[in-house]
C-alpha cells in the first residue's frame, strides 16, 4: 500500500510568498501520487501560526479551490516550533509520513522526492541538510557554525546544518507526541527519538518573497533554548569556575598574607576594584544562567497547552 504523505507548512505572515509557492508544493504532492509513490489522500497542510495579515483567508480559499489543500489556524501567535508540533500532531492522525517545511520556497521542493525515497527503503526519520550556506549572510554563516560546534562541545546531539526540513513516519511522531516539554527545539529533540534515520542533501534557495521572521533576537533565544533544553553542563561550567575563582582568591590571600607580614604596603586600590568587578561579573552572569534554568522549571511545571487550533480545514473526520 502506498502511504499517506503530508506536507506540514507553517505560515506566519506571508501573504507575499504563499501565492508563489503554494502552487509548488501542490504539484509535488500531485507528481508524487502520479507516480505512484504516495497515496492519493496525500496533503498539503498548512498551519496559520496567528497571523496578522491576510494569510488565513489565502489559505482558507486555498482549501475551498482543491481537496489537495488543508489548514489549520491557532488561536494565536505562538512561534515556529510550536506551530510545527500542532501541524505534525494533527498530520499524524491520517498520515503514514510528514514532512515539514517552511513556506517561502526555502527549503527545495526536489528534496521531497528523496526523502520519499529514503522511507520507502525504511527510514523513518530523513533529515533534509543544506549542502552549502552560500545563501545566507556572513553573520547568519559563522554564527550558525559556531553555534552547532558549541551545542556538540555542551552534548547536545544535533545535526550540523539541518534545520526543520525532515521527513518523519508516524510512528515517529507518536514517540515525539511522549515528548511534553514546553520549551521545544526539535533540532534537537529528534535525533534523541533514535529510529532508522537517513540524511538528504539540499541546497537552500533564497526567500521567494517577504522577509524573515527571525531577527538576531529570537535567534538569540532560540540558541538559548537549544543548549538550555537539552544540557546541564553550563551549571557545572559555573560550579567549575567557583572552584577556581576559590582557589584564586585562597592564592590572593595568602599573597595579602605575606604582603602584610613582609611590612609591604601598597594603596592597593587598583586590584581590590578589579577583583569585585571580576568576581561579581561571574556571579551575574552565573545567576543569569541558573535563572534560566528555573525559568524553564516554572514553565515546565504549568504544563500549558502547547498550542490551541481554533480552525480546521479540509481535514478528514477524525
Ligand atoms: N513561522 C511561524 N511562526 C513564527 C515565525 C515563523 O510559523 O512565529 C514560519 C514562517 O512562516 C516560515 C518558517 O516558520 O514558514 C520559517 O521562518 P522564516 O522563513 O521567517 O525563518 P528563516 O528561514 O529566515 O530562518
Ligand atoms: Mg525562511
Amino acid at each position: 500500500m502506498t502511504p499517506v504523505l503530508y506536507l506540514v507548512i507553517p505560515c506566519y505572515n506571508e501573504e507575499q510568498v504563499l501565492p508563489l509557492t503554494s502552487g509548488k508544493f501542490k504539484a509535488k504532492v500531485d507528481e508524487l501520487v502520479l507516480a505512484g509513490k504516495i497515496s492519493d489522500d496525500s496533503c498539503v497542510m498548512f498551519v496559520n501560526d496567528g497571523s496578522r495579515d491576510t494569510t488565513w483567508d489565502i489559505l482558507t480559499s486555498l482549501t475551498e479551490q482543491d481537496k489537495r489543500y488543508a489548514a489549520i489556524s491557532l488561536s494565536r501567535n505562538r512561534g515556529h516550533q510550536n506551530a510545527l508540533i500542532a501541524g505534525l500532531m494533527e498530520a499524524k492522525k491520517f498520515a503514514d509520513i510528514t514532512i515539514s517545511m517552511d513556506c517561502d520556497g526555502q527549503d527545495d521542493i526536489n528534496a521531497i522526492t528523496e526523502m520519499v525515497d529514503e522511507y520507502a527503503k525504511g527510514n523513518e526519520i530523513v533529515y533534509g541538510v543544506r549542502n552549502d550556506r552560500k545563501t545566507d549572510t556572513w553573520f547568519k554563516r559563522t554564527t550558525a557554525r559556531s553555534y552547532y560546534k558549541f551545542l556538540r562541545g555542551m552534548g547536545v546531539d544535533i545535526i550540523p546544518d539541518h534545520a526543520d526540513y525532515r521527513l518523519m513516519s508516524s510512528r515517529v511522531l507518536n514517540a515525539l507526541e511522549g515528548y511534553g516539554e514546553v520549551n521545544l527545539f526539535l533540532r534537537g529533540l529528534i535525533p534523541q527519538l533514535g529510529f532508522k534515520q537517513s540524511v538528504v542533501y539540499y541546497s537552500r534557495a533564497e526567500r521567494e518573497a517577504g522577509k524573515t521572521h527571525y531577527p538576531l533576537s529570537k535567534m538569540v533565544s532560540l540558541a538559548v533554548d537549544g543548549v538550555t533544553s537539552f544540557s546541564v553542563k553550563p551549571l557545572r561550567i559555573i560550579t567549575l569556575l567557583g572552584f577556581i575563582v576559590a582557589f584564586l582568591s585562597f592564592i590572593g590571600i595568602i599573597y595579602v598574607l605575606i604582603s602584610v607580614i613582609s611590612g609591604y604596603y601598597v594603596d592597593g586600590w587598583a586590584s581590590t576594584t578589579s577583583i569585585i568587578c571580576f568576581v561579581s561579573g561571574i556571579q551575574m552572569i552565573s545567576l543569569g544562567v541558573i535563572g534560566e534554568y528555573i525559568g524553564k522549571i516554572y514553565l515546565e511545571t504549568k504544563h500549558r497547552p502547547r498550542y490551541i487550533v481554533s480552525e480546521r480545514k479540509n481535514l478528514p473526520e477524525e
